[in-house]
């Protein structure tokens, strides 16, 4: 179990201080425990997840900018979606952000879904239609190639409370093998944006640089920590996720039994062109449980597809959810289960 509980450990690394050293010792040490392939734990965590799940209401609103990006990473399904490329309607987002105000008490609205926020010319103006409606957070997901000077000034000002930049390497070459993009003009864009937060005063955005385990990316896992410890917030090293079985790999932590998935409990994705889907892992949207343009977000919730939704996971039937099925998600992300919704 020790050695399960550094493996998620590993994935945060505040900036400075004594815990940050001893954070980026802890996640350079060799892992891979298992310890949830056991019956009788698994069993727990179903009786756990189930009685929790019946109570919980949508907190995590993902609301997809634009489905298009300018990277073309390979361990990413965007770079072969078959979905139209289009910009989710201001009209569109404005009833996304005002039916979840009224209905429910949102704590996070990401306005990336699949694909570059910063594509968008508006996201900044979006930013503020959101802060000025609710005390929920804004984060965004960015490859960071559309940090600007001037767009991080205008980001910085927007209220935005958190960017997470995938950079994925500390070398030109690894970044321009699996991402297609150059390395330096995104870490500039990183540092401008810490300088254009420093400038201000503020104590927003967090920034936080993220890197997938990958493995082109394996020999750069510690000189990545160590670059970046210290300067951004966090420090991310992830574990490359299947895209709900769409990429053909598998985490081989996800290889027991299936075990719900809490986003059907607590998110939901509302795709550029009004759709609200299964989740974010769903570029192509499958599963589609309702659309913006025939119903609130409220409707949805509470309509039949996405209780069936639900209730198959509740009752750990994933196996007959076509989208789910071969989904590595849920068990890389089994603990947030145990995190206060
Ligand atoms: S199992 Fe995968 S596809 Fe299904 S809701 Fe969870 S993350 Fe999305």
């Amino acid at each position: 179990m020790f050695r399960y509980w550094l493996d998620h450990v590993r994935y945060l690394t505040p900036r400075g201080g004594l815990a940050a050293g001893v954070w980026r010792r802890l996640s350079l040490l060799p892992v891979g425990g298992r310890p949830l392939r056991g019956r009788a734990v698994r069993r727990l965590l179903l009786a756990y997840i189930r009685r929790k799940a019946v109570d919980l209401r949508p907190v995590n609103f993902s609301l997809e900018t634009l489905n298009a990006c300018n990277a073309r990473c390979t361990m990413c399904r965007i770079p072969s979606m078959a979905r139209r490329t289009e910009l989710l309607p201001w009209d569109l987002f404005a009833r996304a952000v005002d039916g979840a105000v009224g209905s429910f008490r949102p704590k996070a609205f990401f306005l990336a879904g699949t694909g570059e926020p910063l594509l968008a010319d508006d996201l900044a103006a979006r930013v503020r239609y959101v802060k000025d409606r609710s005390r929920a957070a804004v984060r965004l997901f960015t490859n960071g190639s559309l940090l600007t000077a001037a767009g991080t000034e205008e980001l910085v000002a927007s209220g935005v409370d958190e960017v997470s930049v995938s950079l994925n390497a500390v070398s030109e070459g690894t970044r321009r093998q699996i991402m297609g993009l150059p390395l330096a003009p995104a870490e500039e864009g990183v540092r401008a944006l810490l300088e254009a937060r420093r400038r201000r005063g503020s104590r927003r955005p967090l920034v936080s640089v993220s890197l997938i385990r990958l493995p082109e990316t394996g020999g750069e896992e510690h000189a990545f920590l160590r670059h970046w410890t210290g300067v951004a917030d966090f420090v991310r090293v992830l574990e490359a996720e299947n895209w709900s079985g769409l990429v053909p790999t598998r985490h081989p932590d996800a290889l027991g039994p299936p075990i719900p998935c809490i986003y059907p409990f607590n998110t939901m994705d509302v795709q550029s062109s009004g759709k609200v889907v299964a989740c974010c892992r769903d570029v192509e949207g499958r599963l589609v449980l309702g659309n913006l343009h025939e119903a609130s977000l409220r409707e949805i919730w509470e309509g039949a597809a996405a209780r069936e939704f639900r209730r198959l996971h509740r009752e750990g039937r994933i196996t007959e959810i076509p989208v789910c099925r071969d989904c590595d998600t849920p068990h890389l992300n089994r603990f947030h289960w145990l995190a206060r919704q």
